[in-house]
């Protein structure tokens, strides 16, 4: 099996280095990373410049891994140009969570999402960060009975992996969806000047079931996804009207 990796935390995050440890398990593993963070980027792609690559040494270094001046989609469109009959791209393990809401926005699942695109395999994983770095050396046998489950299978899915810091069970959830606070709190920088910062927290506690309720209780969430955002009940009664 060919996993190709990527993250949106950039190459030389830790998160990153752990997951291809523990894909190595499970098949021929290549890294192509952005060279720099691009957290919260969501699926942009970059076409008003060209993109270039650099044979880039990680951890491991019977892993070929390469930095990219891109996006995580980029990174997976960049590498599958770069190696032929890729079976899954596995995306993170991001340093945060990317539950309910922030699906919206992450960098993480957008990389999973383009693999989709393209035909393949595309499995998110991302872990909460407290005031410590997430210790990942102890995530490491639930990233691989994840992987086991998840890799079992040559479907064509897109899944969303969410760890916390001690997991204690595996489970399959729903999205999250809960309407955010979104507000943007204005501070002062250092010469006196204004500047805003776009905070994030979800305004009710979140339903059993859902994803961000598995890692509030200690056990991965694994939600299966579609690419298809079309409402479908709208669509049907608007197809019916006369
Ligand atoms: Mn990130």
């Amino acid at each position: 099996m060919r996993i190709l990796i990527t993250n949106d935390d950039g190459i030389y995050s830790p998160g990153i280095a752990s997951l291809a440890k523990v894909a190595k398990k499970f098949g021929e593993v290549r890294v192509v990373a952005p060279d720099v963070e691009q957290s919260s980027m969501g699926h942009a792609v970059t076409h008003s410049r060209p993109l270039s690559y650099k044979k880039s040494p990680i951890e491991f270094k019977d892993i070929e891994a390469y930095r990219v001046n891109g996006t995580p989609a980029d990174c997976v469109a960049m590498g599958m140009h770069l190696w032929s009959n890729v079976d899954v791209v596995l995306s993170g393990i991001n340093m945060g969570p990317n539950l309910g809401n922030s699906m919206w926005h992450s960098g993480t699942l957008a990389a999973a999402k383009q693999a989709v695109l393209f035909g393949i395999k595309g499995i998110a994983l991302s872990t909460p960060v407290g005031k410590t770095e997430p210790d990942f050396e102890s995530l490491e046998s639930y990233v691989e009975r994840t992987l086991e489950l998840l890799l079992q299978d040559n479907e064509l899915a897109l899944y969303n992996v969410n760890f916390p810091a001690n997991p204690t069970d595996i489970v399959w959830t729903r999205q999250s969806v809960r309407l955010y606070d979104g507000t943007i709190i204005p501070g002062t920088d250092p010469m006196g000047r204004k500047h805003y910062w776009f905070t994030v927290s979800p305004l009710e506690p979140a339903d059993e079931g859902t994803d961000r309720w598995a890692v509030e209780n200690d056990m991965v969430s694994i939600t299966p996804l579609r690419l298809d955002l079309t409402h479908e009940i709208t669509l049907k009664e608007k197809l019916t009207e006369k």
